[in-house]
């Protein structure tokens, strides 16, 4: 039988490949439409995401769905997940044997989503999906491609709540996420029709 992005969060909800299994009190593996054409993928879960199991549900997240309401689209139209599924202690930055263990579960819930276009929330999951060391400032609002799809990095929300909401990066994330729908909306022109979306009335 096809593995189902159901079937990738059962197993990881018993992950134990690194320590911050030891501290967390749950696994937050993803959110938000299974079949989304637009994935965001995060750094890790805060306090709020450990405690509900939801990625992006605390300060951070609320700016994410208030730029997501700002295109139109709302938390259940996307899909959101992290490069960490689990709480570091503290928030402290994800270390590299942490990000190491944890790849195999976004790489194959990359897979699994397989949206026409994923956008990177910062620089952890932006330098582990181009493989860059490049800084969010630079690569941000720039079309590229992750194992053939489409790919625009962006800065964290989280950083635009720590340099405060009227600076000018909080001008340029809304400008990436206007770039957004443009892009997909190329995407969707030139992606073959997906004859399964059919079946369920999607169009
Ligand atoms: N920051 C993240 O990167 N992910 C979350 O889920 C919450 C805050």
């Amino acid at each position: 039988m096809t593995r189902t992005l159901q079937d990738a969060a059962r197993d990881a909800a018993g992950c134990t490949r690194c320590a911050l299994s030891q501290g967390r009190t749950q696994v937050v593996y993803g959110a938000g439409n299974p079949r989304a054409e637009l994935m965001f993928v995060g750094e890790a879960p805060g306090f709020h995401e450990d405690r509900q199991g939801v990625p992006f549900v605390g300060a951070a997240g609320g700016l994410l769905t208030g730029l997501l309401e700002g295109i139109g689209l709302s938390r259940d139209d996307v899909y959101i997940a992290n490069v960490l599924k689990c709480r570091p202690p503290g928030n402290r930055d994800p270390q590299t044997d942490e990000i190491d263990a944890c790849r195999p579960w976004l790489l194959e819930q990359l897979d699994l989503v397989a949206p026409l276009l994923i956008c990177t929330l910062g620089n952890f999951s932006t330098r582990l999906l181009l493989q860059t060391q490049a800084g969010i400032s630079r690569v941000r609002g720039q079309r590229f491609t992750y194992r053939g799809r489409a790919l625009i990095p962006t800065f964290h929300p989280a950083a635009i709540l720590h340099g405060g909401r009227s600076s000018n990066q909080m001008a340029q994330m809304e400008d990436d996420f206007r770039l957004l729908p443009k892009v997909l909306e190329e995407l969707r022109a030139a992606a073959p029709p997906d004859p399964d979306a059919e079946q369920l009335g999607l169009f």
